[in-house]
């Protein structure tokens, strides 16, 4: 988060707080996390996956955060944000933990913004409801199915979120697929194997990031040389045609 985050420590005893997402922080503008438009970044508190190559480690626990917003402070600011901003985006920690995040889109809709969401995807159900409201998804996917737990930490996630990945592709919203490459997590058979799997939900656009140092708390990793092969990445795209490295 840059220094255009807004920050309150005073009010987590706002009992309104309570019924609605747990904030982390506010990004009052980004080009980037919903393409071609410009949007606030509403930052969510929790995820309980652990990914070694998270870059918001200090937003994955669960509860308030040492630096919160309230809820009602938000809808305050975003009001006067109507005609300067095209959307907010919800993101994470993982916003679909929250099953009051459909009040919240709600609330946001009524203010005439669009609605982005940036998920993991690993609460279908939660997800499901969310969205028939949204106006773009951006969807990590971590790995071969099978190996979701390797990544995430979490028993039985793989089978989540394929199940939100299904909902999202059959409900035909505008979307991103991407994933984060690191080699010490993801090997070339574990690529080639999220190829053949997207290829048969019939995904036909892939974004493959290459891996982000800056907020990483796994030294490890950090310190260990990762590179996206373009051999590999030419024979993804017998799977899967459209593919970004990026
Ligand atoms: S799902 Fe996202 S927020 Fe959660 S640990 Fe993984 S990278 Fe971090």
């Amino acid at each position: 988060m840059g220094a255009n985050v807004l920050y309150r420590r005073d009010i987590i005893s706002d009992n309104r707080s309570i019924l609605l997402p747990s904030i982390a922080g506010v990004s009052q503008f980004s080009a980037v996390d919903y393409p071609g438009h410009l949007c606030a970044v509403i930052y969510t508190q929790g995820c309980p996956c652990r990914c070694r190559y998270c870059h918001n480690p200090n937003l994955q626990r669960g509860g308030p955060g040492s630096s919160i917003v309230s809820w009602p402070m938000v809808m305050e600011w975003l009001a006067t944000r109507r005609g300067l901003l095209d959307a907010v985006a919800f993101c994470g920690g993982e916003p679909t933990v929250h099953k009051s995040l459909l009040l919240a889109i709600k609330q946001v809709k009524a203010l005439g913004f669009n609605v982005v969401l940036h998920t993991s995807g690993l609460y279908p159900h939660n997800f499901a409801k969310v969205l028939p409201l949204l106006d773009w998804v951006g969807f990590d996917v971590k790995s071969p199915f099978a190996r979701y737990p390797d990544v995430t930490g979490v028993p039985g996630s793989g089978g989540k979120v394929k199940e939100s990945l299904e909902r999202m592709l059959s409900s035909n919203i505008s979307h991103e697929l991407r994933t984060t490459v690191h080699n010490a997590i993801l090997s070339s058979a574990d690529l080639v194997m999220m190829a053949r799997e997207l290829q048969m939900l019939g995904v036909s656009r892939w974004v493959l990031q290459r891996f982000n140092k800056a907020g990483c708390a796994d030294l490890e990793l950090v310190a260990s040389h990762t590179a996206i092969d373009g051999d590999l990445v030419d024979r993804l795209r017998g799977y899967v045609p459209n593919i970004l490295v990026r």
